[in-house]
């Protein structure tokens, strides 16, 4: 591809030594009891990185036993909260301090963008555990008014034992969206990351033992999801499960916590994402709104907008000058400052989205650009736009996670929303207008999770963020997160001496 950049990247930046590759339990780093390792990959070259300990159930149950060791008998959750928050505090410092390896490392596992994860992911990584620091001390329950001689309160409790089970995508984010609520509620916990992006987490479980998380009260165990995550949703040592990943695997969690100790499960889950952009849209914008939309980490965003809808006013020249810029698109190596688009993490994903392609070719859609490899080594895929797509076909319909954008036209609002709707998803949703009357009438009526108005990927911690259908339920973010890993207790006693 004639725009796939190779940059020399010794001249952008160091790519880190890895020094983190074992199991983190009870607060030491441990090879697995099996012994066995599984290689990690740089989708940039297709060459293994590192070895990483591979835990299976022996291992996970290890991990559990020092979780519950250190949430029965250790300090973390009978700790003031204030004290708890100065320990995340520390850790948020040593990953500000540690920025640049991180975003390296994240960058030679999940081939996202250096500059990016520099300078959004690691320092957001930073906020959420300082946003949860700040509510460690501020939990507590209510006291109820009762009608009767009685003094009854509740008390917000932490879970217990925590498994998190997170995708590749944002190894960073969603480290910390699990971690950080979980800690200030005064949780202990058993953190999966995924098997394709283990050395972030890896390496933050160096920082939280010199930040002084107590042993025991983190513990990540790298290692495939049939097993090792398998091992946590059926543990009956675990009181509850935070988990982000495919609706297919959700639905695998869900069954195994039902089928052992009943625990609560929160999924965070797929998406296919529509974008509706109105006759009264800034065409320049709104161009460069639904790339973003679709581009940004290469394609594989749970909220990407992956589904594009015009209307009917502006289509013609929206789709010509969607075509022109996604040309100009730079993919390349994601440490190259004028990169715009990394490779896929793993070559099963680049084999699932390029698979897709070719089902919509055979399917009838049109093909207005992109749709092959970019590049000989690697996992690039170029920036892809089908058009003549019909509602049913699986391109419109299935989560492709990657840079393929479906282009369709709309005729009316109502035609708008029944579009967006047609989805067994209902993670985020866009609109391009500058009409409030039409930006409140079409956010309401759209059974999204969240809405994005004139914008794409814009978050804050505070903003809970989870799906609506089958992308899931529970909520990452806010105060809504802390709560998902509180337990309300009530506690009665009479006021007199009243026969109770
Ligand atoms: P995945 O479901 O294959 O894997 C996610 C995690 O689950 C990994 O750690 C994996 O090892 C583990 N896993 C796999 N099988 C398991 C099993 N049987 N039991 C327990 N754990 C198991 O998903 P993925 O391909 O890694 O990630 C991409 C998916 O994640 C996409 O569908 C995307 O939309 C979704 N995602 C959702 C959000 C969100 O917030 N809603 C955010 C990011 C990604």
């Amino acid at each position: 591809m004639e725009n796939l950049s190779n940059g020399h990247l010794e001249s952008f930046v160091k790519i880190p030594t890895i020094k983190f590759t074992k199991l983190f339990i009870n607060g030491e780093f441990l090879d697995s009891v099996s012994g066995k390792t599984f290689e990690t990959v740089d989708p940039r070259t297709e060459e293994v990185i590192a070895e990483i300990a591979e835990a299976n159930k022996e291992d996970v149950d290890i991990a559990v036993k020092a979780a519950r060791e250190a949430f029965d008998c250790g300090p973390w959750p009978r700790m003031p909260g204030a004290e708890r928050a100065k320990i995340m505090l520390k850790w948020s410092e040593l990953i500000e301090q540690n920025a640049e390896e991180i975003a390296a490392l994240d960058t030679i596992d999940g081939g996202k963008l250096f500059s990016w994860c520099k300078a959004v992911d690691v320092p957001e990584a930073s906020n959420i555990l300082r946003y949860y620091a700040g509510a460690a001390d501020k939990i507590h329950g209510d006291v109820f008014k009762t009608s009767r001689d009685l003094h009854l309160y509740s008390l917000m409790e932490p879970v217990g034992v925590v498994g998190h089970i997170i995708p590749w995508n944002f190894p960073t984010v969603m480290f910390f969206a699990k971690v950080a609520p979980a800690l200030a509620a005064g949780c202990t916990m058993v953190i999966k990351p995924a098997e394709q992006t283990p050395l972030s987490s890896l390496f933050y479980a160096h920082l939280a033992r010199l930040a002084g998380i107590p042993d025991g009260v983190l513990n990540v165990v790298p290692g495939f999801g049939s097993i090792a995550g398998a091992a946590i949703s059926s543990h009956m040592d675990i009181d509850a499960v935070s988990f982000t990943g495919s609706t297919e695997t959700g639905r695998k969690i869900m069954q195994a916590a039902a089928l052992s100790n009943l625990k609560p499960v929160s999924l965070e889950l797929g998406g296919k994402s529509p974008v509706l952009i109105f006759d009264d849209a800034d065409v320049d914008k709104a161009v460069d709104l639904a790339l973003f939309g679709i581009l940004h980490n290469k394609g594989e965003i749970c909220v990407a907008f992956s589904r594009v809808y015009v209307q009917e006013g502006i289509y013609d020249e929206f789709e010509k000058k969607v075509v022109e810029k996604a040309k100009t698109w730079v993919v390349g190596d994601p440490f190259d400052p004028k990169v715009q688009q990394g490779p896929q993490t793993s070559k099963a994903q680049y084999d699932k989205i390029i698979s897709y392609i070719e089902h919509g070719k055979s399917e009838g859609a049109t093909l207005l650009t992109g749709g092959k490899p970019a590049g000989n080594k690697g996992y690039y895929i170029e920036p892809t736009i089908f058009v003549n797509v019909k509602e049913d076909m699986l391109i419109a319909q299935e989560e492709i996670f990657g840079p393929v954008m479906t282009l369709s036209k709309f005729k009316t609002i109502e035609d708008a929303i029944k579009k967006a709707n047609n989805s067994k998803y209902g993670l985020a949703a866009g609109i391009v207008t500058k009409n409030l009357d039409i930006a409140n009438t079409v956010s309401r009526s759209i059974r999204a999770g969240i809405i994005w108005i004139n914008c794409f990927f814009a978050f804050d911690i505070d903003c809970p963020f989870g799906g609506y259908k089958m992308s899931g339920f529970g909520r990452d973010y806010g105060l809504e997160a802390l709560h998902k890993f509180l337990k309300v207790k009530s506690v009665a006693t009479p006021i007199y001496d009243s026969p109770w």
